[in-house]
Parts: C-alpha cells; sequence; structure tokens
C-alpha cells in the first residue's frame, strides 16, 4: 500500500507551484494519509501520528490537512458535528468506493459516463460540464 516515489516529487511541485513549503511535517502527513486509504479526520490522524511524531500539534494537523484540500491534493467529505474526514486523493480523475464496514477506499476508474450524458442531453437538455460520484458497498475483505 505505498506510494511511490515520483508521488511525492508531484507532491513537492504542487506545493512550489502555489508558493508552499513541503516542510517535513507536511511530509509526514502527506506519507500517512497516502498510505492509509480510507477517509480519516484531522484528530484521528492526530492520534495515529502521537505516537511516532509526539510534538507535532492537532492545529498543525488540522492547518496541513486544509492547505492540502485547496492544493487538491486530499478530497474532504463532512464526518459528524462539524468535522471534516480527508482522503489522500491525487492524479487523474477517478472515483472512490468507499467500504460501509472497515471504511477502506479504493481508486475506480470512470466508466459508463457517455450513456449518462447522453441521456442527460436528449431527456433534460442538460449539458453536463463536470461530476463527482463515490460508490459505497462492501469491499472483497469484508464480503
Ligand atoms: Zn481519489
Ligand atoms: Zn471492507
Ligand atoms: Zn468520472
Amino acid at each position: 500500500m505505498n506510494h511511490r516515489p515520483a508521488e511525492e516529487a508531484s507532491w513537492s511541485r504542487r506545493f512550489a507551484g502555489t508558493g508552499h513549503r513541503l516542510t517535513a511535517q507536511r511530509r509526514v502527513i502527506m506519507r500517512h494519509l497516502a498510505g492509509i486509504r480510507r477517509y480519516l479526520t484531522a484528530r484521528e490522524l492526530h492520534a495515529r501520528l502521537a505516537r511516532s511524531h509526539p510534538r507535532m500539534g492537532l492545529a498543525t494537523v488540522y492547518r496541513t490537512l486544509e492547505m492540502l484540500r485547496e492544493l487538491d491534493l486530499v478530497a474532504s467529505t463532512p464526518r459528524g458535528a462539524g468535522e471534516a474526514a480527508y482522503l489522500y486523493c491525487a492524479g487523474d480523475h477517478h472515483h472512490h468506493a468507499v467500504c460501509t464496514r472497515c471504511g477502506r477506499v479504493d481508486d475506480v476508474p470512470c466508466r459508463s459516463l457517455p450513456g449518462f450524458e447522453r441521456m442527460l442531453s436528449s431527456s433534460y437538455q442538460f449539458r453536463l460540464t463536470e461530476h463527482q460520484l463515490e460508490f459505497y458497498g462492501v469491499c472483497a475483505r469484508c464480503s
């Protein structure tokens, strides 16, 4: 479940391109998120990093996640009362298959959209410009 070095190079470029620095702490957070493949809140991620990085504060984790969201390196979804959960999400257009039992997220390619787009166009005179889809179900290991 490890990301590739080329991916880390792309993180650095994304940071540099927006005037941010990929600091050591931000890299730790990125690596952890990229390896985990599930949605985590700032508090959950902070708790996971507490043993290996005891000096990393919750505020740092939270600010870094928000920055990563603005840089389009993570996706976020509302969780509970006013909290957000974050998922590492970079690279080409794809969708997420989320396991409702274990929380595992698999990236799945975008398929079958042209037929749907034609239906929207012919039946609703709706011209599709973008879309967001997330699938929920039970993963292979949980079923
Ligand atoms: Zn993604
Ligand atoms: Zn599962
Ligand atoms: Zn798509």
